[in-house]
């Protein structure tokens, strides 16, 4: 099923995000993992996708098979185009209609300088629009509450985002973000802009000092002070950290779902205990 159909049945909606393991042993675990974050019963499951190289995209194409047809959970792929020509692109979508996945989350991919840069697609928008005329997909598209680190500033970045609609991106999964208020002032903006779509807000679990930090600095998401104290506090201290994280990212689901978030996106770094505890703590009000 499209994500578009999903939103059109129930709202607000609750999705997990997980990525394909690099260690076999972690290859292993990945089931188990599967396992449990298909009984909580998300809407769907994200595969994220590396930046280039074809293992890479064996890797999450194989795993969304496994999470459609193995654990009967709608899949989004996760796909990015800077790395990639068009008939590697066509490649990759035949072999997703193939396995009958429908849902790809079109993306412009990170500049790395250590992968070749292809000519053929300079921004998402412009896989959007190829993805849109190769075949029947439910495509997604990337947002950013705190501005993409690249725009030249907020309304420049809000009117690129317009181009991803136009060229046919039905729903938007938000970078992660831990100031709610951001993502409000981002959405009613972004509403102004005359964008319909529904918006999931993607929300980290502060569970890990190290991997926290790495991701804020690799996206730009500001830390308020609140979030700062808990890592300052307890960033030592791996079940306390896992609590407080907890904690927050449901104080801030909460928040999200009075104030009629279309849906939330977890970011679960493919730890099921994360999805399972978050998932149990909002499970009256989803
Ligand atoms: P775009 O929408 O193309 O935007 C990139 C920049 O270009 C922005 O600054 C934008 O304002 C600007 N821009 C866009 N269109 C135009 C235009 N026409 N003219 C001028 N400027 C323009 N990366 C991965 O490698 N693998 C993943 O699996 C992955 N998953 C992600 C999931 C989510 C939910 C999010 C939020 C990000 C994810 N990323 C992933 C990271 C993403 O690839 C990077 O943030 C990347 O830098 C931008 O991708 P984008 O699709 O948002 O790009």
């Amino acid at each position: 099923m499209k994500i578009k159909e999903i939103f059109e049945k129930k709202k607000p909606i609750v999705s997990f995000e997980i990525f394909p393991p690099k260690k076999e042993t972690s290859i292993k675990h990945i089931d188990e993992t599967l396992k449990y974050l298909s009984e909580l019963n998300p809407d769907f499951i994200s595969v994220t996708f590396g930046a280039g190289g074809s293992s890479n995209h064996n890797q999450t194409v194989e795993l969304a098979k496994k999470i459609k047809h193995v654990y009967q959970v709608e899949p989004l792929v996760h796909l990015t185009c800077l790395n990639y020509s068009r008939s590697e692109i066509a490649y990759i979508l035949e072999e997703l209609k193939e396995a009958d996945i429908q849902n790809i989350l079109a993306l412009r991919g990170d500049v790395n300088s250590k992968i070749e840069r292809k000519a053929d697609f300079c921004y998402a928008s412009d896989l959007v629009a190829f993805i849109k005329k190769y075949g029947d997909f439910g495509i997604s598209g990337a947002c950013y509450p705190e501005t993409h680190m690249e725009a030249a500033n907020e309304k420049e970045d809000i009117l690129n985002l317009k181009k991803k609609i136009e060229n046919g991106a039905e729903h938007l999964i938000s970078q992660l973000f831990f100031d709610n208020d951001i993502f409000y002032n981002f959405r009613e903006k972004v509403r102004l802009a005359d964008i319909r779509v529904p918006i999931e807000a993607g929300i980290m679990p502060v569970t890990n000092k190290a991997q926290i930090e790495k991701m804020v600095s690799l996206c730009g998401a500001s830390l308020p002070g609140k979030i700062s104290k808990i890592i300052q506090k307890y960033g030592d201290n791996k079940e306390a950290l896992f609590d407080a994280g907890i904690a927050y990212a449901i104080d801030q689901i909460v928040d999200l779902l009075a104030h009629d978030v279309d849906g939330i996106h977890i970011f679960t770094m493919n730890n099921p205990a994360v999805a399972r505890k978050i998932t149990k703590g909002i499970k009256a009000l989803i």
